[in-house]
């Protein structure tokens, strides 16, 4: 299976998708349906610095990917009208090309760091006193006739994202005065959010076959949306274009997606762990090297929602699957050594 048609993978995807995703892009705060405590936080950040005619504090949004955590960032601009730089922590290599970006900056403008947990440490040593007192420190020269100079910036916001928290350096993490974690999104909120897109769309979709593709999403609008425009494809070649809950059904059945939005990958990552490893505990790069897919991927994408569900747990010695995995992957009770888990 290509990245592309994977149904769950967490990757950004080609252009023609790209401008679809854009447009469906929640633009307002009012848009983001089912996060009423972040969005209401980040309308007390908005009007307080508005207030004040100030530039937005610095905010770090975490959380599993396709949450929402770009499309915030781009809210966050909009809702204060100001410009909205995009980069991402492994496309600033040098210090230099950062030095570049912030001295382009003005006043509360919003530079938006995706991956933020993937600068290097020379670029987090420019950001550091740029995001503190919005001072970059320059050195001329070279040698003992070296000198550093500190040039002004603008009071602007940097927003950054991450999916691992955990990798973040302390002093990084510390400068961000407003820090939110995303969580999925109940089926509820995802309904809404298909609804919406299905509309922009202009496809027409019953709310069962609404409720079939939200149960579907892993509580996520990213993946919601994707699943959205397979099930369109489908009804709209083998069926009358209407995205019924039979055409739902038989169109995310095709892909292999069962009732609780599991993939071919998430079904492997457990039936290796149970059939190969007695139900663990393993460590997740074996799990990876067993089903060759990227460790980082299963821990970014699929290991978060196998968490949710609680068919996995994360244990000092590794991943074991749980009783309920057991059950929804339909093993018998007189497999073999049980899991200590039990
Ligand atoms: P992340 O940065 O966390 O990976 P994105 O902001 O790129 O997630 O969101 C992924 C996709 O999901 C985008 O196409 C966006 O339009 C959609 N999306 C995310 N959050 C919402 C939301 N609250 N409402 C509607 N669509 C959303």
């Amino acid at each position: 299976m290509s990245e592309e048609d994977r149904a769950v993978s967490g990757q950004k995807q080609g252009d023609d998708v790209a401008s679809v995703d854009a447009a469906l892009r929640p633009r307002t705060l009012s848009d983001i349906y089912g996060q009423e405590v972040l969005v209401e936080n980040l309308r007390i950040l908005v009007e307080a610095a508005q207030s004040r005619d100030e530039a937005l504090d610095h905010i770090l949004f975490y959380g599993p990917p396709g949450l929402g955590k770009t499309s915030l960032s781009h809210v966050m601009a909009n809702e204060m009208g100001v410009n909205i730089r995009v980069t991402a922590g492994p496309v600033i290599e040098r210090a230099g090309d950062l030095a570049a970006i912030l001295t382009n900056m003005r006043k509360g403008d919003i530079l938006f760091i995706d991956e933020v947990h993937r600068l290097g440490r020379a670029v987090e040593e420019v950001l550091y006193p740029a995001m503190e007192d919005f001072a970059l420190d320059i050195v001329i020269g070279k040698g003992p006739s070296a000198r550093n100079i500190r040039l002004k910036l603008p009071r602007f916001t940097v927003i950054g994202a991450t999916t691992r928290l955990a990798l973040m350096t302390a002093p990084l993490r510390a400068r961000f005065g407003a820090v939110y974690r995303l969580d999925f999104y109940s089926e509820d909120a995802i309904c809404y959010i298909i609804e919406r897109a299905a509309k922009m769309l202009e496809v027409p979709i019953e709310p069962e076959g609404t409720v079939e593709i939200a149960r579907r999403a892993r509580g996520t609008p990213r993946v919601a949306l994707r699943l959205l425009r397979r099930v369109r494809d489908y009804a709209q070649v083998r069926a009358t274009g209407v995205i019924s809950a039979s055409v739902a059904q038989d169109a995310l059945s095709l892909m292999a997606i069962d009732e609780l939005g599991l993939d071919d990958i998430d079904r492997r990552v457990l039936h290796n762990i149970i059939d190969k490893f007695n139900g663990g505990p393993v460590g997740l790069e074996t799990i990876a090297a067993a089903i060759n897919e990227e460790a980082d991927t299963i821990m970014d994408v699929y290991e978060p929602y196998l968490l949710q569900l609680g068919f996995l747990e994360r244990t000092p010695r590794g991943r074991v699957a749980t009783k309920r995995a057991y059950e929804h992957l339909d093993y018998e009770d007189n497999r073999g050594e049980q899991p200590r888990l039990f």
